[in-house]
């Protein structure tokens, strides 16, 4: 989890501010039913931002559930005193069976086997295990086939102490294409209306995530699980600004060292980048081991004195460089925003995803275990 570092003179952090979740969150709120619960996303150390004070801070905001992908995640939020409900989305392993019960985590199940290990524990404990169903609508990755799904309840019957506190799917568009994910909700309403036909009684059934929040709030259920928009990023780069969200994270850093040098200049490994002018060149201390992606390397801006400054050369492990000869009165110390807000100028997560071809999701979810985060 998240750990003071030892020595905190490195300028580069992650500045997570805890008002603007709060202001995504309640964003999201306004776009479904008021009975409607929120499973809140915090899988990959909170999209990146920290899983412990973000949980805290959903906790406090009245998330209904916690959602996270693996079952060393949810441990985690344990440890640290998160009291809420908490959902492990991505199934767990037979080695982690005893585990997950002891910290009362709530498992994805989709197969058999796992249920009848599951009832077993229980028996032994004596108690009811609760567990949600995931049945697969069309995404193609977990969960009951949606055509086996009538022989699986059928099984189910014969599986006891187990409560199927919730039934989920997962669509598979990340933007505004209705044909396919109303499909999805159909089959998803079929598994319901079986489920209740074999007098299975679910607490939640749930579906949408953050792109199906944005375009057909109409496909909720009564819980939905929102990610991405909780952090203030958008599912699609394509996505049409349908919310108004706020971006959570700000990564920043400051000018290291500072140097004028000749035209025909070299920077970086490879030589890939040779100045065409005199030029006044930063070098500042943050790197692809930072999560700053090499598909960078001369096309990455930054800001600096609210004005964008070209990365220049190679991205290094602990280092880059950009320039700054157009920007007036740049001195060392200068603050410097990768992602993030100086001024009038704004550089989001998808604005790096679209440049190095990825998914805001990915830029966030590699920002470095050694950048520290700091909270507002
Ligand atoms: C990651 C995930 C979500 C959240 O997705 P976003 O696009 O970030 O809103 C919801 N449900 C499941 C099963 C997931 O794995």
């Amino acid at each position: 989890m998240f750990k003071r570092p030892i020595l905190s003179g490195r300028p580069t952090v992650a500045e997570i501010d805890l008002e603007a979740l709060a202001f995504n969150y309640r964003q999201i709120r306004k776009r479904v039913p008021k009975r409607t619960g929120i499973l809140a996303v915090v899988k990959a150390d909170a999209y990146g931002h920290g899983a412990l004070p973000i949980s805290h801070k959903l906790e406090e905001l009245g998330a209904e559930y916690l959602g996270v992908a693996i079952s060393q995640e949810g441990v985690e939020l344990r440890r640290g005193g998160v009291k809420a409900p908490i959902l492990i989305l991505g199934g767990i392993f037979p080695e982690e069976e005893e585990e997950v019960i002891r910290n009362d985590l709530t498992p994805v199940i989709f197969e058999m086997d796992s249920l009848v290990r599951l009832s077993k524990i229980a028996g032994r404990k004596r108690k009811k295990i609760k567990v949600h169903l995931k049945v697969d609508t069309g995404l193609g990755r977990l969960g009951v086939p949606f055509d086996q799904f009538p022989v699986f309840l059928k099984e189910l019957k014969k599986v006891r102490n187990i409560e199927i506190e919730g039934i989920l799917s997962h669509f598979s568009m990340t933007d505004r294409e209705e044909a396919y994910s109303s499909s999805q909700w159909k089959k998803f309403q079929e598994v319901l209306a079986i489920a209740r036909e074999a007098g299975l009684k679910s607490r939640y059934f749930h579906m949408a995530n953050s792109a199906n929040l944005t375009f057909f709030t109409q496909y909720s259920g009564n819980m939905v699980r929102p990610g991405i928009m909780l952090y203030g990023s958008y599912p699609s780069p394509k996505i049409e600004k349908l919310i108004n969200l706020k971006p959570v994270l700000t990564l920043k850093t400051r000018i290291h060292f500072l140097k004028s040098v000749p035209a025909g200049t070299r920077i970086s490994y490879g030589g890939t980048f040779s100045t065409r002018r005199e030029s006044l060149i930063a070098t500042l201390p943050v790197g692809y081991a930072d999560g700053y992606s090499t598909f960078l390397s001369n096309q990455g801006e930054v800001l600096i004195r609210g004005r964008r400054a070209p990365v220049v050369g190679r991205v290094c492990m602990d280092l880059i460089m950009v320039d700054v000869t157009d920007i007036p009165g740049a001195s060392k110390g200068d603050e410097v925003i990768l992602i993030g807000r100086q001024g009038r100028e704004r550089i989001t997560a998808d604005e790096i995803a679209r440049k190095i071809g990825s998914i805001s999701y990915e830029v966030l979810c590699l920002i470095g275990k050694r950048v520290p985060r700091v909270y507002r």
